[in-house]
């Protein structure tokens, strides 16, 4: 499967799962989508036949309110059967609507924010001190930033020379009730990190390529930890989502809004692409 296709999935199967649970949080799963397609496609190093193995990168989203993108891709990666999706958010679902580590594949639950940063520099110095191989990622959101636990994080990694830990953030401008801008103001948010001793990335968060070459582990500077800043649009893919905050809470109601959603998205189906809701329904 190529990365484009898994990005398309991704973002299929969180209008279907939204719909189906009636659940929040799309705008930010289409926003997210191709960071994690990137991830899980090109980046981890993962076996979904053996999801514990000791030398696996570690990978947190630590913005877990957006799930469901990495649920899906964890799927189409074969970690479980697809058709598990569906019972997103359901009742004695084990595939809570914030992300939980009940799931194969998933390293740990989140939902309260600015606890995945701390958590995967804390991974990253265990492997520095132990001589382990492996990297430590974490995709945050933008508002997640207002959290001062991150800022902390970002002092420990840099004091630790973490070159073994790569933050990303899904920076669309957005949180979950108005603009960052006026919530709480992050710009010079790349100068910010880069004050705190970071190597700081900036690339297009919807464009495949960019992500690949800037989440590459070739891309980290030796003692300093990463930073991509990914520009992102919250509910892309989607154009009455698209920038448009009602669908951070919103799900896609049957009748005009699923239909249209997925319309929109149908037309923008890599060729080749098996729509996986054709195949199962
Ligand atoms: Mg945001």
């Amino acid at each position: 499967m190529t990365t484009k296709e898994l990005a398309w999935k991704i973002r299929r199967h969180g209008i279907e799962m939204t719909h189906i649970s009636a659940a929040s949080h799309i705008g930010s799963v289409l926003s997210v989508a191709d960071i994690i397609a990137v991830l899980y496609n090109d980046i981890l190093n993962i076996d979904p036949k053996n999801p514990k193995k000791e030398d696996r990168d570690r990978f947190i989203l630590s913005k877990g309110h957006a799930a469901a993108s990495v649920y899906a891709a964890l799927a189409e990666k074969g970690f479980f059967d697809v058709k598990e999706l569906k019972t997103f958010y359901s009742d004695n679902s084990k595939f809570l609507g914030h992300i939980s580590k009940e799931i194969d594949g998933v390293e740990f639950s989140s939902g309260s924010l600015g606890h995945g940063l701390p958590v995967a520099a804390g991974l990253s110095y265990v492997a520095k001190k132990e001589n382990k191989p492996f990297y430590s990622y974490v995709v945050m959101g933008d508002g997640e930033c207002d959290e001062g636990s991150v800022w902390e994080a970002a002092l420990f990694a840099h004091h630790f020379k973490l070159d073994n830990l790569v933050a990303i953030i899904d920076y669309n401008k957005m949180q979950s009730l108005t603009t960052c801008e006026k919530t709480i103001s992050l710009e010079p948010f790349g100068s910010k990190w880069k004050a705190f001793g970071w190597n700081v990335i900036e690339c297009d968060g919807h464009n495949i390529e960019e992500l690949k070459y800037s989440l590459s582990k070739d891309r980290s500077v030796k003692d300093k930890p990463t930073l991509v800043i990914a520009n992102t649009v919250k509910g892309k893919g989607v154009s009455f989502m698209e920038n448009n905050i009602l669908w951070h809470y919103r799900y896609p109601h049957e009748g005009e809004e699923y239909d249209n959603a997925l319309k929109e998205l149908r037309a923008q189906k890599p060729d080749g692409c098996i729509d996986p809701y054709e195949v199962t329904k």
